[in-house]
């Protein structure tokens, strides 16, 4: 593990070995056989929100946005995120969309809208999603945001971003962490539906 002494006010990125703040204890609780080493600590993924709300309110002079929340991971940092945001005193409004593209830990690479949102017509939407890797799921909803749903302005916001190929050349505009190529779990992200409670983002024994 390597200690940040970064302010988290822009984009982080994580060593193999992972990231911890001076003050942070990485022992992994006794029942959680499956967790080979914590990722990311607790606090270092709060100290980031702060800098990821700090950068929206930068770029949203009306402080007024709507999100679209991509489930079901991203939702437990979604729920941070707003509040941190309203801290700046911005207007919050949120819809969820459920797409899918992967099975257990493999990408199928097809897309599919498995539950849509309502009326964004008109609005300035910012997309929430826990993690980007080939960016196909992102570019997907991109598009059918700005083109079936008619959306003013589209802009994502990720709170990880895997150092990978991207087959899809997506614009991601809010990035928390930049992750080494590893399948994550925690802090939202699951395994089989699994591990998405762990306030901590972990790389699970292979
Ligand atoms: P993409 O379309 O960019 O290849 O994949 C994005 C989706 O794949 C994410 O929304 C997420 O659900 C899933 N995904 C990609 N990498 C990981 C990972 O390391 N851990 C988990 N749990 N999900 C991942
Ligand atoms: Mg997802």
């Amino acid at each position: 593990m390597q200690y940040i002494v970064s302010d988290f006010s822009s984009t982080v990125e994580v060593p193999e070995t992972g990231i911890m703040r001076e003050e942070d204890s990485v022992e992994i609780p006794g029942y959680l056989k499956d967790i080979e080493k914590i990722l990311i600590t607790e606090n270092c993924i709060k100290a980031r929100l702060r800098g990821i709300a700090n950068e929206i309110n930068k770029r949203y002079s009306d402080k007024d946005i709507h999100c679209v929340v991509v489930l079901s991971g991203a939702i437990v940092f979604f729920a941070d995120l707003m509040r941190a945001l309203s801290r700046h005193g911005f207007k919050v409004t949120y819809s969820l969309i459920k797409l899918s593209s992967y099975s257990k830990a493999k990408s199928t690479g097809k897309i599919a809208v498995e539950m849509d949102i309502g009326r964004v017509e008109g609005k300035d939407v910012v997309v929430i999603e826990d993690i980007a890797d080939t960016g196909l799921t992102l570019d997907h909803l991109r598009n059918h945001l700005l083109n079936e749903k008619k959306a003013k302005s589209v802009k994502v916001c990720v709170l990880f971003n895997k150092m990978t190929k991207k087959t899809a050349e997506v614009n991601l505009d809010f990035i928390g962490f930049k992750v080494p190529d590893q399948f994550i779990v925690g802090y939202g992200l699951d395994f089989d539906q699994r591990y998405r409670e762990l306030p901590f983002v972990a790389v699970l024994k292979s």
